[in-house]
C-alpha cells in the first residue's frame, strides 16, 4: 500500500510569506557560506550540503490542507481522502490517465466538512471534465447537500448541475467495510466537534489508520469502545498533532490534539508506525519542529518508565508529515 500527503496543514492553507522564503535563503546560504569556510574555502557540493539541513530550515512541511492518497500495490485502486487543497494537486496528476480523457473515474471519501477538508475541490480538475465519474463516500447524509453548497453563486462561478463529471454520492454505515477494488475500508467515530469520521484501510495485507481530525479525548480502551479497531495493530497510523502538549491542554473543545495522545494509543496498541499531520495554520515549521522534539522526550520518557514497570513496548517509528511524502507500506 502506497499512502502520498498532499496536505497535512489544518484549519486554513497558509503558505510561507515572501519575507519567510527570503529569509530562509538567507540563512542557508549564509550556512552554506559558512561551511565552505571551514572547509578551507573549497565549496561543499550542494545537494551533499542540502541534506544536511533539517526540514525546518529547507522545504519545511508545507501549507496545503488536509488530502492523502491511499494506492494499493499494484497501482489499480487509488482513494483519496478529504477534498481539502492539497487534492488540487492530485487533480493534475489525475489528467495524465483516463481522467484527461472524460474516461476516468475518482473516489474521495470524507471524514467530515469544515472548510479545510472541502476548500480543493473546486480545483480538482477532473470534476470538471465531461464523462469522468467521480464517487464521493461519507457517513453523514448531507453529503449531497454539502456538494450543492461548494458549487454555488455566488462561493463559485459554477453551479453542480454545470460541472462536466457525474458525482455519485455514496453513504458509508459507521463501522461497516466497504470494499472499492483492492482496498477495503471501514469508517470510526473521531472526537470533533462536529461529527467526523476515520478510516481504517485495508490492502495486500497492511493497514493504515487516518485519525485525523480528533481531539482524542477518549484514549483508554473503554472509552474508544467500538472505535478501538480503527487503532489496533496498525502498519500506519496518521493522527492530528495540530498542538503541543500545553496547547491541546488549553484548547478544550477545539476538536485536535497533541501527539502524545496519539503515542499513547499507538504504543497501547501495537501500532508499527505514526505519522503526525493537521499542522496549527499559525505554527512555523520550527516551531512544527520543536514539537517534534517535545514528542521525542514524551516517547522516551514512556518507554522508560514501561521498561521500569517490566512492561514491554514495541517502540513505534514516527515522525511529523510534510506535503509531498510518500510512504511504502
Ligand atoms: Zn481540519
Ligand atoms: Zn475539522
Amino acid at each position: 500500500m502506497r499512502v502520498i500527503f498532499r496536505g497535512v496543514r489544518g484549519s486554513l492553507p497558509s503558505p510561507l510569506l515572501p519575507s519567510q522564503v527570503e529569509e530562509r535563503v538567507r540563512a542557508v546560504l549564509g550556512e552554506y557560506l559558512q561551511s565552505a569556510a571551514v572547509k578551507g574555502g573549497d565549496q561543499p557540493d550542494v545537494n551533499d550540503f542540502l541534506k544536511t539541513l533539517p526540514r525546518e530550515k529547507l522545504g519545511g512541511f508545507g501549507g496545503n490542507t488536509p488530502s492523502i492518497e491511499v494506492i494499493s500495490k499494484s497501482g489499480q485502486t487509488r482513494l483519496f481522502v478529504d477534498g481539502g487543497s492539497g487534492i488540487r494537486l492530485a487533480g493534475y496528476d489525475l489528467l495524465a490517465g483516463p481522467c484527461g480523457k472524460g474516461k476516468g473515474e475518482a473516489h474521495i471519501l470524507f471524514t467530515h466538512f469544515h472548510w479545510d477538508h472541502l476548500i480543493g475541490l473546486p480545483f480538482f480538475t477532473p470534476i470538471f471534465i465531461p464523462g469522468n465519474e467521480i464517487h464521493v463516500y461519507a457517513v453523514q447524509p448531507d453529503l449531497p447537500e454539502v456538494f450543492k453548497t461548494v458549487f454555488k453563486k455566488p462561493y463559485f462561478p459554477l453551479n453542480l448541475e454545470q460541472l462536466g463529471a457525474k458525482i455519485h454520492y455514496h453513504q458509508l454505515e459507521p463501522r461497516k467495510p466497504m470494499t472499492i477494488g483492492e482496498i477495503t475500508f471501514t469508517p470510526y467515530q473521531l472526537d470533533h466537534p462536529d461529527p467526523c469520521w476515520g478510516y481504517r484501510f485495508e490492502a495486500d495485507g497492511k493497514s493504515l489508520g487516518y485519525c485525523v481530525d480528533t481531539e482524542a479525548t477518549r484514549v483508554s480502551r473503554d472509552e474508544l469502545g467500538p472505535d478501538l479497531p480503527l487503532y489496533q495493530g496498525l502498519d500506519l497510523m496518521v493522527f492530528d498533532a495540530q498542538y503541543t502538549l500545553m496547547e491541546a491542554i488549553e484548547k478544550v473543545n477545539w476538536g485536535h490534539a497533541a501527539a502524545a495522545l496519539g503515542m499513547d494509543i499507538a504504543l497501547r496498541e501495537g501500532v508499527k508506525k505514526i505519522l503526525f499531520m493537521h499542522h496549527d495554520p499559525a505554527s512555523s515549521d520550527s516551531k512544527i519542529s520543536s514539537a517534534r522534539e517535545q514528542t521525542e522526550r514524551y516517547l522516551e520518557t514512556q518507554m522508560k518508565g514501561a521498561k521500569r514497570s517490566g512492561q514491554v513496548l514495541r517502540e513505534p517509528a514516527w515522525d511529523y508529515a510534510f506535503e509531498g511524502l510518500v510512504v511504502d507500506l
